[in-house]
């Protein structure tokens, strides 16, 4: 286990910025209306990404109003804990590969994905 200041150092200088953004769990697509949300988030340029638990979240770009200017933590010390879960030793930036197995950033990289997908083509047969 890291002490908290190594750990901070891990941080320094990083790129991925992780306290820059929110991840929020979306769930599968079940029926076309979620697949048509879904279109909306990428709109807005919201990406979509299925992890590599097979989970469905988005990624919203939003800054922590604890991150100083050098990128690290103001309160490190008493930062939530889906801050401490996320440990630097394991990152995106430190731990091995990607983190997710599908991007989807434009409605076409989703609907072909839909289309080929044996679980999900179902959903978009009738849509437009
Ligand atoms: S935890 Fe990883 S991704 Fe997040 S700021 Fe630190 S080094 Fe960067
Ligand atoms: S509380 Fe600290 S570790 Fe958590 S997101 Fe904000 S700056 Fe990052």
């Amino acid at each position: 286990m890291l002490m908290a200041e190594e750990s901070k150092d891990l941080c320094s200088g990083c790129l991925v910025n992780c306290c820059e953004y929110i991840v929020i769990n979306i769930g599968e697509p079940e029926k076309y209306s979620d697949v048509d949300r879904m279109i909306w988030y990428i709109f807005h340029k919201i990406p979509i990404f299925i992890d590599t638990e097979d989970a469905w979240v988005i990624e919203i770009k939003a800054n922590c109003q604890h991150l100083d200017e050098k990128k690290r933590c103001r309160i490190y010390d008493h930062r939530p804990d889906v801050c401490r879960n996320h440990s630097p030793q394991d990152c995106e930036r430190h731990g091995d590969g990607e983190f997710y197995n599908h991007l989807f950033t434009t409605k076409d990289e989703l609907l072909d994905f839909i289309k080929k997908s044996p679980k999900y083509k179902h959903l978009i047969k009738d849509s437009k």
